[in-house]
């Protein structure tokens, strides 16, 4: 085969840590590179380069994907105190996925990618539940304080107009404590709200949101008044016309009734509690790495990646020559998702249609009982399940997707 497909515009390629370092490489090397003709912009957020570089590489990279549009990024190493250490590092960077959105604004939407022999562990669940990310401050933009002894705690905004400044005591502390400040913006949240409503339409899906503002009478309260507003202005008429739902409810309740739901719908979450339900949304579908992700920002840029993180545990069996049996499945549609918005931006079918081929490879060798170990703790009960090394996986989705050319 010597007419490779040609990808026209740069991908801007980030590559990351530990075992889906390794992995992204093999997917490249065995079903990527063979056929396709990729002009990538290469950015290396290896923690040792965005050391080096302090940590300068991954705003490059986020400048990237505004240039050029679409992007792919592998999981990378949100350093805590014990990774300073592993590594040597100058300071604890900052996560940078979460650097990332900050520059690029958006939300974070997830689904499963369904194989007909996993079912979900909730036996209601019958279609995929789609979860929205708010990808833009609360926690993870936050200044937090470690309170040495008695003191007061305050919030305060200085207004630039000169005005006085608006104070209010958080905590008159008698002991030693914590405080932490967090924010978020208007525009940010109305963003949030037009890209959910925009892609339950797309999907024809209902689209329910919950935050705590029975407690947060200002703060989660602005959310919800923003979704309401956006709604009654721009989307009450569309839904009703696609006979989709907008519905509000508080977090706890939204928890309780998503468990005994059929599923099928786009949960819009906060920062924080989208983090937290998209991993359990994920594994009670069968694995972390059966969860697509892709940050769609309101400016028109997407970042496509894996759900889960670096799978640190794996990648120490691997350094010890250990062999490993690790899922490459959301890494793979990382980069199929990423071809194809490349190819409808491009209006390049061909390369779309590589990208569907290669998912169906992947899927149907989960299908055909050929999987990683996470799969086969999960899978129905099958004689000819066979559980495979990492390169395996990828070289049996290879020998599928030869079948397809
Ligand atoms: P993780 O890498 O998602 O892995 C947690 C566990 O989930 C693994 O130990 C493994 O379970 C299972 N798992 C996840 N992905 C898998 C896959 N592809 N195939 C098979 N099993 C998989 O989370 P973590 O161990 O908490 O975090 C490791 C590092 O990733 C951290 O440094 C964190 O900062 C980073 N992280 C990055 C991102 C990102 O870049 N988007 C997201 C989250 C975390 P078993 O060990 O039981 O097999
Ligand atoms: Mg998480």
């Amino acid at each position: 085969m010597s007419d490779k497909i040609r990808v026209t515009t740069p991908i801007v390629e980030i590559d990351g840590d530990e075992m889906t370092r390794i992995m992204w490489q093999m997917v490249k090397e065995k079903l990527l590179l063979p056929y396709m003709d990729i002009n990538a912009e290469y950015y290396d957020l290896g923690l040792k380069k965005r050391d080096e570089t302090d940590d300068q590489v991954t705003v490059d990279a986020a400048h990237a994907i505004m240039k050029y549009g679409v992007g792919v990024k592998c999981a990378t190493i949100t350093p805590n105190a014990a990774r300073v250490d592993e590594y040597g590092l100058k300071k604890q960077w900052s996560s940078p996925n979460g650097t990332i959105r900050g520059i690029l604004d958006g939300t974070v939407f997830r689904a499963p990618i369904l194989v007909n022999n996993i079912h979900p562990f909730v036996r209601t669940w019958k279609k995929p539940i789609h979860i929205g990310r708010h990808a833009y401050g609360d926690v993870y933009k936050n200044q937090e304080i470690k309170v040495p002894g008695p003191g007061t705690g305050e919030l305060v905004f200085t207004p630039r107009d000169g005005s006085e400044p608006i104070r209010k005591v958080i905590q008159e502390f008698e002991t030693p404590g914590i405080l932490q400040g967090i924010h978020n913006t208007v525009p940010s949240i109305r963003s949030f709200a037009v890209s959910c409503f925009t892609y339950a339409l797309d999907q024809k899906i209902d689209l329910w949101f919950s935050t705590k503002d029975t407690i947060s009478k200002t703060y989660d309260a602005e959310f919800r008044k923003i979704f309401d507003e956006e709604y009654e202005a721009n989307w009450k008429e569309k839904f009703d016309d696609a006979g989709i739902e907008y519905f509000f409810t508080l977090i706890d309740d939204a928890v309780a009734r998503i468990m005994k739901s059929e599923g099928g719908m786009l949960w819009a979450c906060k920062n924080y509690d989208g983090d937290v339900m998209s991993d359990m949304l994920a594994s009670a579908n069968g694995s972390l790495a059966m969860m697509t992700s892709v940050l769609v920002s309101p400016h028109g840029y997407f970042e496509y990646e894996a759900a889960h993180g670096t799978v640190q545990k794996h990648y120490y069996k691997h350094l010890e020559g250990e062999p490993t049996s690790t899922n490459s499945m959301a890494l793979i549609f990382a980069w199929t998702g990423c071809l194809k918005k490349r190819a409808e931006l491009d209006e390049t079918p061909n390369v779309a249609d590589f990208a569907k081929k290669v998912e169906e490879a992947s899927i149907e060798t989960v299908e055909s009982g050929v999987m990683p170990g996470d799969l086969m703790k999960v899978a129905d009960p099958d004689p000819k399940n066979r559980q495979v090394s990492t390169e395996e996986f990828i070289d049996a989705i290879k020998d599928n997707l030869e079948k397809k050319l």
